[in-house]
């Protein structure tokens, strides 16, 4: 069977915010900067799921020190494009994180209620350290003072799909990343 060639842009985006070709380059790069953090060290990633599976897929594979994955899940949004406010946990780490290295990967660091809400969790476990890697970051909507300590790209406030991230549990197995059509933006 012959494949055709994927189109550019789905069809299901209005607008390309991030190729796949222009994440896996960040990737590598990202990975560069976490590996001088920790030089040789092991460290145990947390992954926030669902939104992060893919970064968290392709981020770990470019990093070659000895690594443990966690993963947790948080509920922050229904099947709408708007924060229904608290973060709640849905299911929580299965690994002693006492006295490790943790990073915290996720998708995208919005209010910052999520990141604020994990954080805290963790911290609760006594790690030997703590830090976080967001691969975007809409700076325009933060309502709580937190900054990620590694970030991919930094973007405008636009709803995004795409590369792990959804709406209404639909677009994550998108290569790229970008805006919803808006015909599209109802459950
Ligand atoms: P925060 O708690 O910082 O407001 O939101 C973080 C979570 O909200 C992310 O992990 C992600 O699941 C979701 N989120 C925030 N902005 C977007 C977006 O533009 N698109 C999608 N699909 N999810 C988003
Ligand atoms: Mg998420």
């Amino acid at each position: 069977m012959k494949l055709k060639p994927k189109p550019t842009r789905p069809r299901s985006l209005s607008r390309v915010l991030l190729s796949g070709a222009q994440i896996r380059r960040r990737v590598r790069t990202l990975a560069a900067e976490i590996k001088a953090v920790y030089g040789e060290e092991e460290f145990t990633l947390i992954s926030l799921i669902n939104g992060a599976v893919m970064f968290t897929s392709d981020l770990m594979r470019e990093i070659d020190n000895p690594v443990r994955l966690d993963c947790i899940r948080v509920s922050s949004y229904g099947a709408n494009t708007i924060s229904i406010g608290t973060p709640q946990l849905i299911s929580s780490l299965t690994l002693d994180i006492r006295r490790r290295h943790v990073l915290v990967i996720d998708d995208i660091l919005d209010t910052g209620k999520t990141l604020q809400f994990v954080t805290k969790l963790i911290r609760r476990h006594r790690p030997a350290s703590l830090r976080t890697c967001v691969l975007l970051d809409k700076k325009a909507r933060r309502q709580v003072a937190i900054e990620a300590d590694f970030v991919g790209f930094s973007i405008p406030d636009e709803f995004v799909v795409g590369y792990g991230l959804d709406f209404a549990e639909r677009y994550r197995n998108l290569p790229c990343i970008g805006v919803l059509r808006p015909e599209l933006q109802h459950a």
